[in-house]
């Protein structure tokens, strides 16, 4: 495919490349039983060597060919984004990228907060524009018991705080609700956030991977999710804040706030979805259920100009077929990449 230069890149559904989801690390100090189960992710793992991830020179190249090809918005992720060392470069580094109208960037990081008491001012100052930090619960032997580690809540609500003080453009929570594990905890984190500026999101439990032991009779719809919430505090439906948005918004009546669901197994949303995401070892994935990514660190590494590497970017998008979730069914359940590699 040529690069057309001035055009904006479309797959072969129409869809365009908006953002870019990159992974720093694929380790994490987190085992939530829904994305690295310690039976899998035990002490023997093999994460990946540290000369396999890309460099932040690396990620930046990458980026920039993204941006070249109408990227507006990045997204740092893991693994745990946190416990790549000096994030905080990279965010600047990001930071002096200009998209193709001459903006900034929308710059994103999703964390699990652990971290994030102590790193909140630095990612700020680094030119980091909007936070998420995941909180399942806010039970403090539930939300130990989902992240396997018997990490306390209270220094991911201390992780939370500081973000709010700091002054993010938006920081929102991302809540990952498990039938029969956390579905109490819907009404609490959403009254607990009610009010505060924080957007909390439920998300369905997903079949990402193939190590989470995932189940349709595990999954809490959106639907009923949302009516828990507005059966105590009554929600109209908003508009999306732009195309190809993963949350359906809801804002409460009161003025409180708004909260967000996303439901990619009961209500895919593949017909808008306009995200790519590089593993940290700089394979590009254009659909979070793909088995396999396209090798871009070897065209980092054996030389590829910018050139080349937006051309490859462009052939790979050009040809994106992907609709994981449209089509997901018994008998797709094969191989896949799994969460903690990729990113979400
Ligand atoms: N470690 C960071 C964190 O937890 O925020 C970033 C990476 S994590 C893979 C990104 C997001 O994916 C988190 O909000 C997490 O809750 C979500 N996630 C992981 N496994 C999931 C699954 N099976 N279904 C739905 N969401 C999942
Ligand atoms: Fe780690 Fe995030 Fe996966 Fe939890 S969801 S295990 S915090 S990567
Ligand atoms: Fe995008 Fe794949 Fe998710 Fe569909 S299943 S929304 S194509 S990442």
């Amino acid at each position: 495919m040529a690069l057309q230069l001035g055009s904006r890149l479309r797959d072969t559904r129409g869809r365009m490349l908006r953002d870019l989801r990159i992974s720093v690390t694929d380790r994490c100090n987190f085992r939530c039983v829904y994305c690295m189960p310690k039976e899998v992710f035990g002490r023997d793992h093999d994460f990946l060597p540290h000369t396999m991830l890309l460099s932040f020179e690396e990620i930046v190249r990458v980026a920039r060919a993204g941006v070249a090809h109408g990227v507006h918005k990045l997204r740092l992720t893991g693994g745990e984004p946190l416990l790549r060392r000096d994030i905080e470069t990279l965010i600047a580094m990001l930071a002096e990228l200009r998209t193709r109208e001459g903006e900034r960037l929308d710059i994103a990081l999703t964390t699990n907060g652990s971290a994030l008491a102590h790193k909140a001012q630095a990612l700020r100052d680094a030119g980091l524009n909007r936070v998420t930090v995941s909180l399942d619960s806010l039970d403090d032997a539930t939300f130990r018991a989902m992240n396997d580690i018997d990490f306390p809540l209270a220094r991911v609500l201390d992780g939370i705080r500081a973000a709010e003080e700091v002054g993010f453009d938006a920081i929102k929570v991302n809540t990952v609700v498990k039938r029969g594990v956390n579905e109490d905890d819907v009404l609490r984190i959403a009254e607990r956030f009610r009010g505060t500026g924080v957007t909390v999101r439920f998300i369905e439990f997903m079949d990402v991977g193939t190590t989470n032991g995932w189940n349709l009779d595990q999954v809490v719809s959106s639907a009923e999710i949302i009516e828990r919430i507005g059966a105590v505090h009554p929600l109209e439906p908003l508009q999306p804040a732009y195309h190809g948005e993963t949350a359906t918004r809801w804002r409460y009546l009161d003025g409180a706030g708004e909260i967000g669901a996303i439901s990619s197994v009961t209500a895919p949303f593949c017909g808008t979805c306009s995200r790519a995401r590089i593993s940290a070892d700089g394979k590009l994935f254009t659909c979070l259920f793909a088995s396999g990514g396209h090798d871009l660190r070897a065209l980092l590494r054996g030389g590829s100009s910018d050139a080349e590497l937006e051309a490859a970017l462009a052939r790979i998008w050009g040809a994106r077929d992907d609709r994981y979730s449209e089509m997901r069914s018994a008998d797709t359940a094969a191989e896949r990449i799994e969460m903690s590699y990729i990113g979400g």
